[in-house]
């Protein structure tokens, strides 16, 4: 199978960007092990383009100063390009106002706002914490400690055998005690995209507060906080072919106004006396010390690119490389997919009969193709599947049918190399 992209016809909505998309990436542009780089490990950093490297170097490289402090113009100048991307990345979310959008390290540590932030100052004994199976441990131990130091319940969805997570099962986890739901928007084991909005109406007719990890979804599918009417929203910029340190917490305003500062220091007050602090509005408040100025603007130049190109564009573009991994790979003796759900983004895992993913992903990236191999940061969906790790390939922007041919190629090279 070798099918060229650049053929596509013109039913991907205009005209087909990808001609010189992949020289936009210059990480692209090596060999590895002799082979050109063959990247399908997106779900865990997107590649960068060259205009998003070059915002964050202009920082560095031009408008290099502290924000809100300084009376200079390179500080102004700095100020204004961070409270700008705040604005873009306001609007990419579809939120009401700038306030709401929180700068913070990346998914992890948005999570670990809310959960300290909100959740562990008002949960007690008898209130219940839901997550899904499927979640990443970044969506799951932050919710262990909540409810360790509190003696609030932690209570799990179950994943059925496709790997997805319906509303019929969330129905029936929530309930009376429900103060807190927190789910994945994409699945970054196993691709599953859930079905958030029901879920959150679901979770809100229960009484309870939605947070979305959105880190899998935002790169690939468009994101409407106001839409879906949820009340924290994550994400990481690297998985948006931005840079890393760099993430987004949207938090619904009324809800922020009501949250203590997860960090304390400089920045995040107005006032300071040795016996009393009178903290910063929002939403300063959350944000103690000095950001990523550089990657806040990156981030901004990031959604500039994937808009730039169109979700219309990216959605068919990925299903197309999707469906064709899962055909090719099914003609392979010996792999097995793990998970099949209906609902599902660019994200494949899978298993090769009597070889472990770790030796998999080492002859393949001897044949110049980057997977990931393991547990995917999400043990209990892995070992759902009676698996302690799998092979994952994850598309991009970038990747393209010939991709697809490299990955299977290697693979029945691995099959030939063990013996089978
Ligand atoms: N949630 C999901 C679904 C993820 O895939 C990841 C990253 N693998 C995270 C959260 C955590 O993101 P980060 O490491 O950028 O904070």
């Amino acid at each position: 199978m070798t099918l060229e992209l650049q053929s596509e016809p013109v039913s991907l909505g205009g005209p087909n960007p990808h001609l010189d998309l992949r020289t936009q990436f210059p990480a692209l542009n090596q060999s590895i092990s002799g082979h050109p780089l063959v990247y399908l490990d997106s779900a865990a950093t997107a590649l960068k383009p060259r205009v998003i490297i070059e915002a964050v170097t202009s920082i560095w490289g031009r408008d290099c100063a502290n924000i809100h402090r300084g009376v200079h113009r390179m500080s102004q100048r700095a100020t204004e390009r961070y409270e700008s991307a705040r604005e873009r990345i306001r609007s990419f979310l579809g939120a009401d106002d700038a306030r709401e959008i929180v700068f913070v390290r990346g998914a992890t540590e948005a999570i670990n706002l809310v959960a300290h932030g909100y959740a562990m100052p008002r949960l007690g004994p008898g209130d219940e914490i839901v997550i899904t199976g499927l979640e990443h441990h970044a969506n799951i131990v932050p919710w262990q400690v909540v409810r360790d130091r509190t003696g609030a319940t932690l209570r799990v969805v179950p994943v059925d055998d496709a790997g997805q997570v319906s509303t019929a099962a969330l129905k029936n986890v929530l309930g009376a005690h429900t103060k807190l739901v927190a789910i994945a928007h994409v699945s970054n084991a196993l691709g599953t995209v859930l079905p958030i909005q029901e879920m959150i109406t679901l979770a809100h007719d229960a009484g309870a507060v939605v947070l979305v990890d959105g880190a899998q979804a935002v790169a690939h599918r468009p994101v409407d906080v106001s839409a879906v009417d949820c009340d924290f929203y994550v994400f990481s910029g690297h998985k948006l072919y931005g840079p890393d340190g760099i993430g987004v917490l949207f938090a619904r305003r009324s809800l922020l106004e009501s949250m203590a500062p997860y960090q304390v220091g400089g920045d995040m007050i107005l006032n300071v006396t040795f016996e009393h602090t009178d903290y910063n509005e929002l939403p300063h408040r959350f944000e103690a010390g000095t950001p990523s100025i550089s990657g806040a603007v990156g981030l901004a130049a990031a959604i500039d690119f994937v808009s730039s190109i169109g979700f219309d564009w990216i959605e068919a573009h990925e299903r197309r490389l999707l469906e064709a991994c899962l055909e090719a790979l099914g003609t392979v003796e010996g792999v097995r997919l793990i998970g099949s759900p209906a609902q599902r983004s660019g994200v494949v895992s899978f298993v090769l009969r009597d070889v472990h993913p770790h030796d998999l992903g080492t002859i393949l990236d001897g044949e110049g193709v980057a997977i990931r191999t393991g547990h995917h940061c999400a043990q209990p969906v892995v070992e759902r599947f009676g698996q302690v790790a799998t092979a994952r390939a994850s598309f991009g922007v970038y990747n393209d049918l010939r991709d697809i041919d490299a990955l299977i190629g290697g693979i029945r090279k691995a099959r030939e190399l063990l013996g089978q």
